[in-house]
């Protein structure tokens, strides 16, 4: 069996999932510049990314979710409190911490096949193991009939998916998404949230997702943060008890699924008007798009 196998357990086993990372975020701060110019953009933040889960972090935007990010993965250091991941102090980026930026990382001068099979030949890892699962992650992604075209041969949706099978070929620990769909056409997005669970579900790793879609959000998560508005913190935790694999038309008509939507539009808009009532342009539209919603 190779080694990527091990991990995933092949399509017939059931074995139990490989052992993600933790990361527990305690009590962080952090505070950009200095002196009148210091600015706190997170405050008193605890938090826990349980292992082999779908951890979903949703807040307005610009109220710290990419700084934590940054932090968790050793890019910046917390003003005050911990970051650890299975109990150990994080100082410094690592491959067992895997970020997907929304920028695309995709290198134009390679293939799909090639981008995907970028991470393992760096490495030096054996090319035929890693060939098969490339192979394996392509076809899970509906892009077998592109193997060999360039990124600019892609739609935005397909160069998405192709990201998410480059990152995945990699298997860390915790793969880390920041905002990676947003601005995808809606029907492009709802195709990636598909793809993207059924590569979650059958992997079982940490995942840790940031998002301002409430959508995509309850689609996705096991577990579902909800933040504060700046200075962020964690205003709510709670579990998204849906059956897996979930169909994106039954979650709109599930009671579980709507009740959970409505409480997180009213704590995002309570949020947001936090900081409406300081005058915000940010928060005004953020209001905006959400009361079109409701
Ligand atoms: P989000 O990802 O939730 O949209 P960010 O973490 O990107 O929010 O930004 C949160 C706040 O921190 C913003 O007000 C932003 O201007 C500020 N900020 C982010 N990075 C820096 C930095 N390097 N220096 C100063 N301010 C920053
Ligand atoms: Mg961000």
């Amino acid at each position: 069996m190779t080694n990527f196998e091990e991990r995933n357990g092949s399509a017939t086993d059931n074995k139990s999932p490989s052992l993600g990372g933790e990361i527990i975020v305690d009590n962080v701060s952090k505070i950009y510049g200095s002196g009148p110019y210091a600015t706190e953009v997170i405050k008193d933040c605890s938090f826990t990314i349980p292992r082999n889960k779908l951890t979903v972090m949703i807040g307005p935007s610009g109220c710290g979710k990419s700084t934590l990010i940054q932090m968790i993965a050793g890019f910046e250091k917390p003003t005050s409190g911990s970051i650890t991941m299975n109990g150990e102090p994080i100082t410094s980026s690592g491959k067992d911490r895997l970020v997907l930026f929304q920028e695309s990382a995709l290198f134009p001068w390679m293939t799909t096949f090639e981008n995907v099979m970028y991470g393992p030949k760096a490495r030096g890892e054996n090319i035929a193991e890693f060939s098969k699962a490339a192979e394996t992650l392509l076809e899970k992604v509906g892009l077998t009939a592109f193997r060999d075209k360039y990124p600019t041969q892609l739609s935005g949706g397909m160069q998405r998916r192709a990201e998410l099978a480059r990152a995945m070929i990699n298997k860390p620990e915790v793969m880390i998404l920041d905002e990676p769909f947003r601005g995808l056409d809606h029907m492009s997005k709802e195709l990636m949230w598909e793809y993207y669970a059924s590569l979650f579900e059958e992997s079982r790793d940490t995942n840790f997702f940031v998002t301002t879609d409430i959508d995509e959000a309850i689609y996705l998560a096991d577990r579902l943060l909800i933040m504060t508005n700046l200075p962020t913190s964690t205003r709510k935790v709670l579990q998204v008890d849906v059956p897996r694999p979930r169909s994106i038309d039954d979650l709109a008509d599930d009671k579980v699924a709507n009740d959970i939507k409505i409480e997180v539009m009213t704590l995002l808009h309570e949020e947001a008007m936090k900081s409406f009532s300081r005058g915000s342009k940010a928060a005004s539209d953020f209001l905006d798009a959400y009361s079109k919603r409701t």
